[in-house]
This record gives structure tokens, sequence and C-alpha cells, in this order.
């Protein structure tokens, strides 16, 4: 059977991040496991940089800065313990990104360039050109390389394996081979992601963001901490979804609707563009819903104006955002305003983490980072720039910490984990022989459709009931599907079968989560309750799975320094 000390699973920036730290120490083995080429995780789309309180820019700002921004723009549901750990640390996490040889722009003095984000009272977004996550992701591939971690590519995690809260390894699958493998490991790592897919096409996020970490967490007993938290970017592109960066606003884009009017002026006359991304949704939404944008329905959108920057510092600062626009499209972004539209883009709810320095789980032995993790550093809405900043700075302490508990924990579970592998195998075969059944593309449309209209920006208590009894209906559905390719090797039919079993497992906990939250905070706008209603919901929801059955809990919030007050901007 397969042995490593340390096994982390993803390798984006929360995964790299890990399996560099855990690997520090020489005596134990670290693996990383990704079911795509490493430096092709999500990661590497982020263009527009990476919060810290440099003060490069601007010499007022500090980490007590952004610790307030960060809480305010969290809609006061982030933990201020998670929150200040974080901002303090970030400055030395950016040196040391700079000391791996991460190619950050710089500014007339040589220092590490910063432009403003959204939500931020200071220019504290360091970037490298639009290209941010890619240069990272590429950075800490070669420490990692450099310090002897062991890459699984193209190893598809299926299932951990934990009895009585206390893991012992993992069940995966190289695609490769198609063979299913029981690894053995005194700590893991997730580090997985995403899932912004349970909206399909109407998301910023590749194709492979299916929550497959969390979903695995959430079956092995980790509850999943605020999944109805689902960030929706202002500025996808109306006819793919596809992101053009934050940057664009912190550039100094306008945002038009079809009179040409600036409309920001009326929903936070101060911003303007550069309020928090939830604002600026809910008002392009409202101005499209007042018939001011252009087109109708799915297709309708509003326009974003950059001509005024200039061609130069267009190809300077957002190359690839205009390559994006012409490509995806077709429009030339320095002759004309580009056609844009809110589109799912990030979750804040996750794994439930109960320790933001060592990103402990409840189950022994599995620690979480990243986007698939809720510390909670984001709360109810995560600034733009601080996700990139969050997989760095918790990916190193969690694999700081799946060294700890690896150092003490021995090895376990091989009879538990040879029978998990084998009821994979067996499944494996199942489906691959089937020949008839439920079509699975017609079980994610529905899906995500469904997710869009009744769980999307703007919610309602009847709607969201009937999107919870649909994706109800949808997973028993799910149990008749086939995947219709008998292949063994690179059987990517069963893959996506399993990602969308993922998808299904965590769309009905972000509905039952938005169902229960009867208040609006952050991204979560009801509309019959629009008033955030701390007396009853300043407190995290957690749902637990055991069996089919969900089961709804809260946890509370880490208040230490910032009283919650009405947040304007
Ligand atoms: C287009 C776009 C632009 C963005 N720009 C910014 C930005 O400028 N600034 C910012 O702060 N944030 C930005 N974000 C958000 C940020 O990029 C992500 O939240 C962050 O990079 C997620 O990193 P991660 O390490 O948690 O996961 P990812 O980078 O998504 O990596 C997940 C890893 O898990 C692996 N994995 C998943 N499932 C399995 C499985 N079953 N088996 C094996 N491996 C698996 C994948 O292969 C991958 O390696 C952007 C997001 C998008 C979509």
């Amino acid at each position: 059977m397969l042995t490593y000390d340390v096994v982390v699973v993803g390798a984006g920036g929360a995964g790299m991040m890990a399996a560099l730290s855990a690997s520090e120490n020489k005596n134990l083995n670290v693996a990383c496991l990704s079911k795509i080429f490493p430096t092709r995780s999500h990661t590497g789309a982020a263009q527009g940089g990476i919060n810290a309180a440099m003060g490069n820019r601007d010499n007022t700002d500090s980490p007590e800065r952004h610790f307030k921004d960060t809480v305010k723009g969290s809609d006061f549901l982030a933990d201020q313990d998670a929150v200040e750990f974080f901002t303090k640390r970030m400055p030395e996490i950016i040196q040391e990104l700079d000391y791996y040889g991460v190619p950050f722009s710089r500014d007339e003095n040589g220092k590490v360039a910063q432009r403003p984000f959204g939500g931020a009272s200071s220019p504290r977004t360091c970037y490298s050109a639009d290209k941010t996550g890619h240069v990272i992701l590429h950075s800490v591939y070669e420490q990692c390389l450099k310090n002897n971690v062991t890459f699984l590519d193209e190893w598809f995690l299926l299932s951990l394996v934990v009895e009585e809260d206390e893991c012992h390894g993992l069940v995966a699958m190289d695609i490769k081979s198609g063979e299913i493998h029981g690894i053995k490991a005194k700590s893991i790592v997730i580090a997985s992601g995403g899932f912004g897919r349970i909206y399909w096409n109407r998301t910023t996020n590749a194709f492979n963001m299916t929550g497959d970490g969390t979903a695995a967490c959430f079956e092995a007993g980790i509850p999943v901490k605020d999944p109805e938290f689902v960030q929706f970017h202002p500025t996808g592109l109306a006819s793919t979804g596809i992101l053009l960066s934050e940057a664009c606003r912190g550039e100094g884009g306008y945002l038009l609707n079809k009179d040409g009017e600036r409309f920001m002026k009326k929903y936070a006359p101060d911003k303007m563009e550069l309020a928090p991304r939830d604002l600026v949704s809910r008002s392009i939404e409202m101005e499209i819903k007042a018939g001011r944008g252009f087109g109708e329905g799915l297709e309708a959108y509003v326009l974003m104006d950059l001509r005024h920057l200039g061609e130069e510092k267009i190809m300077e600062r957002l190359p690839q955002v205009r390559e994006l626009a012409l490509d995806f499209e077709g429009t030339d972004l320095m002759k004309e305003p580009v056609p844009i539209r809110p589109s799912c883009h990030y979750m804040m709810g996750g794994i439930h983490v109960i320790n933001p320095e060592t990103l402990e789980t409840p189950v022994k032995g599995i620690h979480a980072a990243g986007e698939c993790a809720c510390v909670s550093l984001h709360g109810a809405n995560r600034l733009g720039g601080n996700s990139v900043a969050d997989v760095v700075l918790f990916g190193k302490y969690a694999g700081i910490g799946a060294r700890k508990t690896a150092e003490q924990r021995s090895f376990s579970g091989d009879t538990l984990l040879t029978e998990k592998a084998t009821e994979w195998h067996d499944k494996f075969h199942t489906m691959r022989q089937k020949e008839a059944g439920k079509s699975l593309v017609e079980i994610r449309n529905t899906m995500a459709g469904t997710m869009w209209d009744n769980v999307g920006i703007f919610r309602k208590k009847d709607e969201m009931v009937h999107a919870l009894e649909t994706i109800e209906q949808l997973i028993e559905d799910y149990k008749e599907t086939f995947i219709g390719d008998a292949a063994i090797r690179y059987n990517m039919a069963f893959v996506n079968y399993v990602e969308i079993g993922n998808l299904l497992t965590l769309a009905k906990a972000v509905a039952m989560g938005a169902i229960a939250r009867e208040e609006s905070r952050g991204s979560h706008s009801r509309e019959d309750f629009p008033e955030r209603r701390d007396d009853e919901f300043l407190k995290h929801t957690l749902i637990y799975k055991e069996g089919d059955d969900y089961r709804l809990d809260h946890c509370p919030v880490s208040i230490t320094s910032y009283t919650p007050e009405e947040r304007v901007y």
C-alpha cells in the first residue's frame, strides 16, 4: 500500500504552500496529489493580486487597517482572531514569495507595486501585472520540487478513510491507469479549491472546481461551515461568465448602464466602482431589473468602460484582461466598453476549520486550507485580493500543522483502507459496465439552472425551498445514472460522474444554509428578510451529513476587536 507521512490533496496555491512547509522536515515523506497537472490549478487564473499591508504606496496603511477592512467586508461574520492572525503575517509572506522568485510588479522605487481593490481603505493589493496567481503557482512549484515533494499528478481523491474521528488515509484513483489505491497517511491537508460549478456555466471557475475535497470531508463527518455565502463577482463576461479581474475597477474602470450613467453613484457614492463585490453585483442586477441594462433574461448585461485608461496603461497592467475580452466576447476594450454581468466566483463557506493557526478540523489527522476551507477569514463576503493571500498564508500554516500532526501520529487503518479501496474499485467497474440510465448532463444542467434561478444573488424562501426539493430529487436520480464509457485508462466520464455527485451533495448544503438564514448579510441577500439580524444570526452555520440526512447546527463568531455596526461604503 502507498504510504506517506503527509498527503496534501490539491496543488493550487494552498496545496503547494502546505506541501512546501510540511516538507521542511526532511525526515517526512510528503506527497501532493492533484487531479490536474499542478501548475494548471485554478490559482493560476488569479489575475488581480494578493493583499498585504506593505505600505509601499500608502505609508499610512497597516495590518490593523487590513484587519478592519476585512472584518467590515465580511459583514462582521469573519472570525476576528483568524483575521488578525492573517493580516499581521501577510507582509512577511510577500517577502517570502519574493524570495522564492515571484516576479512582482515594482513601483518607481523598486518596491513591490500595490493597487487599490474593492472594499480596501488603502491600495494594498500586490500584483504581477494581471498574472499574479500564475507566477505564484510556478514559483512555489519549483520550491516543492527542490524540497523533494512527491507529486501524484492526475490522481483523483475519491474518499477519506475515517473511523471514530481519526483519519487513517484516503482512497484515490490514478486517472492515467484507472487503478484505485488506498493511501496510508499520518496527516492529510485538504486543499482542493472551491465548488462554483454548482452554477455550471454561470461561474468564473474552471470545469474542475467541483468541491471534491469538501464533499469527502462532509461524508467523513466534518461539517460544512457557512455554505450559503456564495460570492458573485460583478464582472464576468456577459456571454461566458469568464472573469475580468477586479483590477479593471482597481485601475479606474467605470460601470455604465444603457443610459451611459455611472450607476454606482446611487449605491455607493463614496467608493463608486470600488465598493465590495456583493454590493456591486447587487447594484448591477438592480439596474438590469429596472430595465437599465442591455438584453433580456440570462442574456442581460451592463457595460464596463476602460477606454479612458489609455492603451499604455491597459497594455502594462491589464494585458490578459484585454485578451480575454477579445477572445471570449469579441470586444477590444481599448476601443469600446465590454459587456459584463455577475457570475458565481468564490465560496466563502467550506470545510469547518477549528484552529486558524494549525488549520485542524474536528477529525484527527485532517487539516484544510484554501478556498475549500472555512477558517473563517471572509465571513459573509470576501474582499478581492484576500483569497490568494488566504491560500498562501493558511496553506503554509496548514503544512506546519500537518507536519506536527504527522510527527505525533503513527500509521494505522490498513484493513479499513483496503476495504474502502475495494468498494471504490467495485463501484468503478460496475459503472463502466452499466449501459443505460438517467443522463448525467441533464442532472447537472437542472442542478445549475435551479441554483442560479433560486439560490442566486437575490433569494426568497419559497424559491429556495423549491430548489432544495429539486436538488433532493436530483440526488435520487443520480443513483440511476450511467456513464457510457467502459475505458479503464483515463475514464474521465467516471471522474465527471463522481464530481457531479459531489456538486449535488454540496448544492443541497448551500440551499439548506440559505433557507435557514433569515436575514441579509454580505453575499446572502434575502428579499423576504432585507435586514441583517445580529440578534439571531450573528453565528456560523454548520451542516453535518449523517448518512443521507443533513443536520443543521451553529457555532459562535469570534469577535475580538470590532463590534458589528452598519456596513456603509
Ligand atoms: C478567474 C479567477 C480569478 C481570481 N483572481 C483572484 C485574485 O486576483 N486575487 C485573489 O485573491 N483571488 C482571486 N481568485 C480566487 C482565488 O484564485 C482562488 O480562490 C484560489 O486561488 C483557490 O486556491 P486553492 O489553492 O484553494 O485551490 P485551487 O488553486 O483551485 O487548487 C485546487 C487543487 O485541488 C485539486 N483537486 C481538486 N479536487 C481534487 C480531487 N478530487 N483529487 C485530486 N485533486 C483535486 C486540483 O487539481 C487543484 O490542484 C480568482 C478566482 C478566479 C476563478
